[in-house]
């Protein structure tokens, strides 16, 4: 039921969502919807294809050379093309309006091409079509020699120098054709606009020209009139903060008042209130449960519930069954699923006096009924790498004031502990044991230190979701590191990782202080994902680049994520 409700409502925001009609050209694994017309396969079948599918990829090899050719004709739309040379830069190209094959040279389909070739991308190539530009004589020579077929001025100069990306860094390349026009756009800057094209629709075709090219995405979406800035259409701005539905999957309220929820639907945010064991005790536990059900009573379209269990008493006789009660009573009563705290594996002793750890067997039987019971797990486990540092290396302001005000907790100095790989592998050894276990890794699953190490636990656990909670310091670190490559991640696994922030409210502060805080966090985070303006956090030491995800992206890191894994 649940399942059908969440494809329900997947529906019901793909029929009205920005993207609503678009369609990917390039499904990510398979030349579905497309064939290949390579002249020399003609007399050489065999001969290695020049088009193949890589790592989730397009790849052109380039040779031999040919096409890629859609199945389908298109007319009226905007085309989004991610790419990027691999190896050596050289030539290729997309086109557009495509129909007869091997039109010229024998080769090149009648069409429209959009130049891709390394540092000419943008340029205008007609195959046996034509266009005009402003300023002709200027872009593409002597009006006596312009033509459309072999020996003709066939092509026209684009408008800028420099709009490519470094060699390696992918290239967005934004087409938009509408009736007898076309508009294209290279990592933003609009490099060139023709009109009076003598085709207005056809196939889309990319092309092997000698160069190995990847291409990350290829979506094409119907359009009703040309882009003044395609960044309106494939960006959000700070602008549009308060008017786009987000999720803070992370929070802890307790407490009666509802300033909290009242700021978050303002903003335009679902909340996900979590219980935690904070104290190892079971009063603690009932008394944060009974906080949030309050919240999800009063407010009940903006949170969902999260519960937990208490170790106390974990050695003592009945412990196993009083859990196991205590989290039917609390599914009965609404909870989604459970958090599990970092006081396993850190603070839990066993009566030999070692650490209890995460994939001990003692709970092999509670997480066997998360399992079968599709709960979700909320797994807080180890902390921050910085946690088994010294205060100097540490990489943000925040973890070096915590550790430095709780040396008890700064696992640096406690060498007899569990280390931090110690924790990690009690936790994958946990998800080892139960496949099909829904698992969120709070606070970046504590691999909150490289987005590589991230990604490498991502395809190891491949149902694993992340969330953003109290680390957006390190991303912020890592960003002043390595910015595209915070950025490729982030794209790459947009589907696993959800929004966050940790914050909460126990009742003490002063209302309006709390609302401030909120809508700092929160807009700093957003300006971040949104913008790729210069910032400042006091989390980080000097300054860093916002990462300017697309729409898309930031609509499944914001929200679409969390309605999959949260129900919303
Ligand atoms: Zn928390």
């Amino acid at each position: 039921m649940k399942n059908l409700l969440v494809i329900l409502l997947a529906l019901i925001l793909f029929a009205c969502g920005p993207t609503s009609e678009s369609i990917e050209l390039f499904d990510g694994n398979s030349l579905q919807g497309w064939r290949m017309d390579v002249p020399a396969m003609d007399a050489a079948p065999d001969t290695t294809k020049p088009f193949l599918v890589r790592d989730g990829k397009l790849v052109s090899l380039g040779n031999p050379q040919g096409h890629l050719i859609t199945d389908k004709s298109y007319e009226n739309y905007r085309l989004e093309v991610r790419y990027r040379f691999a190896g050596e830069p050289g030539n290729c190209g997309v086109l557009v309006h495509a129909s007869t094959p091997r039109s010229l040279y024998e080769m090149f389909p009648k069409s429209l091409e959009v130049q891709m070739m390394h540092k000419n991308a943008g340029d205008f190539w007609c195959i046996v079509e034509d266009i005009k530009v402003p300023e002709m004589e200027k872009r593409r020579g002597p009006r006596a020699e312009w033509g459309i077929v072999e020996g003709k001025k066939r092509r026209i100069l684009n408008l800028t120098d420099g709009s490519e990306k470094p060699l390696g860094e992918w290239n967005d390349m934004v087409i938009e054709c509408f009736e007898d026009k076309i508009k294209v756009w290279l990592n933003g800057d609009l490099v060139n606009e023709g009109y009076d094209c003598t085709v207005r629709s056809g196939q889309i075709a990319v092309q092997a020209e000698g160069s190995e090219v990847e291409f990350e995405k290829i979506v094409l979406t119907p359009i009703t009139e040309l882009t003044e800035n395609p960044d309106e259409a494939s960006y959000y701005t700070q602008a549009d903060y308060p008017d786009v539905p987000k999720a803070d999957v992370h929070v802890h309220v307790r407490t009666d008042r509802t300033t909290f929820a009242e700021k978050a639907k303002a903003d335009q945010f679902k909340l996900v209130n979590i219980v935690v064991d904070g104290a190892s005790s079971w009063q603690g536990i009932e008394d944060q449960f009974e906080y949030v059900m309050l919240q999800q009573k009063a407010f009940p379209e903006q949170y969902k519930v999260i519960t937990s269990f208490s170790v106390e008493g974990f050695h003592e006789a009945g412990w196993l069954e009083k859990t196991q009660t205590w989290l039917d009573q609390c599914f009965d009563r609404g909870a989604i699923g459970i958090k599990v705290w970092k006081n396993i594996g850190m603070v839990l002793q066993d009566t030999d006096g070692s650490n209890v750890m995460l994939d001990d067997s003692r709970f092999d039987d509670i997480f066997t009924k998360l399992e079968e019971g599709n709960k979700l797990v909320v797994g807080h486990l180890g902390e921050p790498l910085n946690c088994w540092l010294p205060l100097e290396e540490m990489t943000t302001n925040n973890d070096r004031s915590y550790f430095k005000n709780n040396p008890q907790y700064h696992m640096h100095l406690h060498p007899e502990l569990p280390s931090y790989e110690d924790q990690m592998r009690a936790r994958n050894n946990r998800l080892d044991k139960h496949p099909e276990l829904e698992f969120m890794g709070a606070h970046m699953a504590s691999i909150e230190w490289s987005v590589d190490s991230l990604a490498a636990w991502f395809d190891r656990y491949p149902k694993a979701t992340v969330d953003l909670a109290a680390r957006m310091g390190q991303v912020f670190w890592q960003t002043q590191q390595h910015r595209e490559k915070v950025r490729d991640f982030f794209i790459k696994y947009q589907d696993r990782l959800l929004y966050a922030t940790d914050m909460g409210d126990n009742g003490s502060s002063d209302p309006a202080d709390l609302t401030k805080r909120l809508e700092e966090t929160w807009k700093r985070d957003w300006q971040y994902f949104v913008s790729g303006e210069e910032m400042e956090s006091d989390l980080v030491n000097g300054s860093f680049q916002g990462i300017k995800l697309p729409r898309a992206v930031v609509d499944k890191i914001y929200f679409q994520n969390a309605q999959r894994v949260f129900g919303f």
